[in-house]
């Protein structure tokens, strides 16, 4: 379907500045969901390559020891009574959210693979690099109304990568974040710690520290249309009775949500956070959410699972809901306006695409600082072994 829905969407882009101004022009790209709809795009099923962890004190190790294990209350009788204010604030130790990192992670595990990669000989050069959460919000950028991003591009070697830059909005937002706000994401973890085992076998352990350094990332192959696709993202547990043991169909995603009473609650619900559940989701191939319900005095009193695959059907017949063909032909027409966009090779140039609600996506270009995020180390390991490099002498010369 791709080609043909990609060659339409480009044909939208427009000519922002006049022609007599730049040297190059100015091209933006509406985001409107109309221009979007039409046949769901290929989207190759997602495979693992690898994952890799970060510790309590956010270092990387190249293996699985943050992995959890699903391990829910069992279901006699009663439901759950977990308490997410529990440990809060003594038992949290939060993420330093201003050490930005980049794709820095994500470049370490593929400084270590990137010999051993499948998809045969360049398959890297032809590749997207970036995070799954990057995605998830190109995703659902046609249904969105209230926050923007950006997102910086650099193209090396071919690859061309993509890493969020945080907006100035989002960044005073985050500054200001009201105290209710800060407990209410501890609790989204502590769920995580109520719901999760250390290991296969054993029962979640509430009574220790919340500590959201710790990461557990599956590392994966796809492609969407025309775009290979190298990505990664945060995983929250692996289901040990889960059908297939094969990553990434065994993994779980859990979440937390408000108690709902009316049908209007569901409605909205449907319509806003189960859009956002199924991009995540589904981009990373997660077969099942697990809802944690939360009453108002913060305690989950139920639980409710929410298949991947089925999570459209919540909106398939309602007017004002969300079409997965639009999100994913979005997706694509925006990594083809990227891969159209950013044409030069070098590591330290930025095209940087911007988003506000209600206007199209717009580029600027940068060099260097502040923008610039391909990290030193992995520019010069990998330009060092490049087959044909002239700093290197052949063994035989
Ligand atoms: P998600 O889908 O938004 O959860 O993001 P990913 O799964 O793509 O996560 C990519 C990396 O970003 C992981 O190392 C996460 O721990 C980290 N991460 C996820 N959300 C946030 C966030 O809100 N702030 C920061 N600084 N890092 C985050
Ligand atoms: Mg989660």
């Amino acid at each position: 379907m791709d080609r043909r829905g990609t060659k339409r969407k480009m044909e939208n882009v427009e000519v922002a500045e006049p022609r007599n101004k730049l040297p190059s022009p100015a091209p933006s790209m509406s985001t409107d969901p109309a221009l979007y709809s039409g046949p769901f795009p290929f989207y190759r099923r997602p495979s693992e390559l690898g994952c890799f962890s970060l510790d309590a004190q956010r270092q990387y190790h190249g293996d699985a020891q943050a992995l959890r294990y699903y391990s829910p209350p069992p279901t006699n009788g009663q439901g759950p009574n977990f308490d997410l204010r529990d440990g809060y604030p003594d038992r949290y130790q939060p993420r330093d959210e201003e050490i930005r990192e980049g794709l820095d992670h994500l470049l370490h595990w593929l400084l270590d693979h990137r010999g051993q990669l499948e998809g045969g000989p360049g398959w890297l050069a032809g590749a997207i690099v970036t995070w799954r959460g990057h995605l998830t919000k190109l995703l659902t950028t046609p249904y969105e109304r209230q926050e923007g991003w950006q997102l910086a591009a650099s193209r090396f070697q071919g690859t061309l990568y993509l890493s969020e830059v945080e907006t100035p909005a989002a960044r005073a937002q985050r500054l200001a974040r009201p105290p209710l706000l800060r407990e209410l994401m501890y609790m989204g973890y502590k769920f995580e710690q109520y719901m999760c085992a250390d290991k296969p076998g054993s029962s979640p352990d509430p009574s220790g520290e919340v500590n959201t350094n710790v990461a557990f990332c599956s590392v994966l192959r796809s492609r969407l249309g025309s775009h290979p696709l190298l990505f990664s993202g945060e995983v929250d547990c692996t289901d040990p009775q889960a059908p297939s043991t094969q990553p990434p169909t065994c993994y779980v995603e859990l979440k937390t949500s408000k108690e709902m009473h009316s049908p209007g609650q569901w409605r909205s619900f449907y319509r806003h956070k189960l859009l956002k559940w199924w991009a995540q989701s589904f981009l990373l191939g997660v077969p099942k959410v697990v809802a944690g319900f939360r009453n108002p005095e913060g305690f989950i009193c139920s639980l409710k699972t929410f298949p991947t695959m089925e999570m459209f059907e919540y909106v398939r017949n309602d007017r004002d809901g969300w079409n997965p063909s639009v999100c994913m032909n979005f997706c694509a027409a925006f990594l083809s306006f990227a891969q159209n966009t950013v044409v030069q090779d070098d590591p330290r140039l930025v095209h940087l695409f911007s988003w506000e609600p209600g206007s199209p996506v717009t580029v600027s270009k940068h060099r260097d600082a502040p923008y610039a995020f391909l990290p030193t180390w992995y520019v010069e390991a990998v330009t060092q072994d490049l087959p044909s490099s002239p700093k290197t002498p052949s063994p035989k010369a």
